[in-house]
């Protein structure tokens, strides 16, 4: 499915993606406040690790997921690309970066290949990676 064309067209956005976004501050301890409502989330274990990167704590972010009652929300699996950071206003996708290898991923940790800690980069998910 072209997802991307999807979202230029509202009004196929609903029919084509159930999912709901939440906006709001994370909070350690996988927490998002929203307007002074905390919530609660829920999340496969690679969204898990984003949601306690240090580095995006207190940042603004946008999760996409379902709520599943009680002041929880479940967030989508990270396949889907459910997390993005507002850097300056910006919506990005969170996703970190290794500088030796120019290899990108989507939970914090060590590169699969050159076993040094990712740096966090927030990308427009549109703009094409640079090449080595
Ligand atoms: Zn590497």
């Amino acid at each position: 499915m072209k997802r991307r064309e999807l979202f230029l067209l509202p009004g196929l956005l609903l029919a084509a993606s159930p999912s709901k976004v939440l906006r709001g501050k994370l909070l350690a301890g996988k927490k998002l406040e929203v307007g002074g409502r905390i919530y609660a989330l829920d999340s496969d274990k690679p969204v898990g690790l984003v949601l306690d990167d240090e580095r995006l704590i207190d940042s603004e972010l946008e999760v996409q997921g379902e709520p599943a009652g009680d002041g929880k929300f479940k967030i989508d699996e990270i396949h889907t690309s459910p997390l993005y950071v507002y850097v300056k206003g910006e919506r990005l996708g969170v996703s970190y970066w290794c500088d030796i290898c120019y290899i990108r991923t989507y939970t914090p940790g060590k590169c699969v290949c050159c076993q040094e800690y990712t740096r966090l980069d927030p990308k427009d998910p549109n703009t094409p990676d640079r090449k080595p």
